[in-house]
């Protein structure tokens, strides 16, 4: 019979940005710490205090992808990320309660509507795809990539879908908040094969997370 390996490396891999800084307390309190002299954004693969766990910092929309091919067992994203999140092979245990925000829809403060077919600026396509589509309304999707706030000012959208915190930013760009689509937090996920083969290590990780976010 094959001999188990006594410590199974496990890979968490975590945005970066707001994520990433939440994160890193959401796991002290886990006892796992990153050196300082790590945290200035230029290592992207991190180990830290606890020996067989290290952190691989990608872009938001990237966590799902690696998380599902397996090169990181566990994972820390967004809900709006996962929400567009295209894949399968993944579970979603926790719900970490960190970096919260809305997923809104805003328009202009003095805008005014008057395309027959409403034009929605946003890079959550498939979110704001589903939200028109429950309403029934038939609406004309612009994908854009960042500083969306700018598409109703100058006319390019009706309205945008984006993430929504203190409202600083909508406010900042004239704009208000009109229809709340969901609310967002980070997940913890897990890819489904490494479940199995290293089960004991992620189900005792995965408790310590749950413990750590009650407390
Ligand atoms: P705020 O001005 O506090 O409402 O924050 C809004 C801006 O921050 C928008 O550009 C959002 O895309 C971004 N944002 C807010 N919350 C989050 C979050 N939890 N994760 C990623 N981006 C966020």
């Amino acid at each position: 019979m094959k001999k188990k390996a006594s410590l199974d490396v496990i890979t968490i891999a975590v945005s970066k940005g707001r994520v990433f800084e939440e994160s890193l307390s959401l796991l002290a309190a886990l006892g796992i710490t990153v050196p300082e002299e790590d945290l200035d954004g230029r290592k992207l693969l991190l180990s830290t205090s606890r020996p067989g766990v290290r952190l691989l910092i990608i872009r938001s929309r990237d966590v799902p992808t690696y998380v599902q091919y397996g090169v990181a067992e566990l994972g820390i994203v967004g809900k709006d990320v996962l929400m567009e999140f295209n894949g399968d092979g993944i579970y979603e245990p926790v719900d970490l309660g960190i970096a919260k925000c809305r997923l809104m829809v805003a328009v202009a403060e003095d805008g005014t509507e008057n395309r027959r077919r409403m034009r929605v600026a946003t890079k959550y396509v498939r979110s704001t795809q589903r939200h028109f589509a429950q309403k029934g309304q038939q609406v004309e999707l612009i994908k854009l990539y960042g500083s969306m706030e700018l598409a109703p000012v100058l006319g390019l959208a009706d309205c945008i879908v984006d993430l929504v915190a203190t409202g600083n930013t909508l406010k900042a760009n004239g704009l208000v908040p009109v229809e709340h689509i969901s609310d967002i937090s980070c997940r913890l996920i897990v890819n489904k094969a490494a479940m199995k083969i290293k089960s004991d290590t992620l189900k005792s990780l995965i408790e310590q997370f749950k413990q750590a976010v009650k407390k």
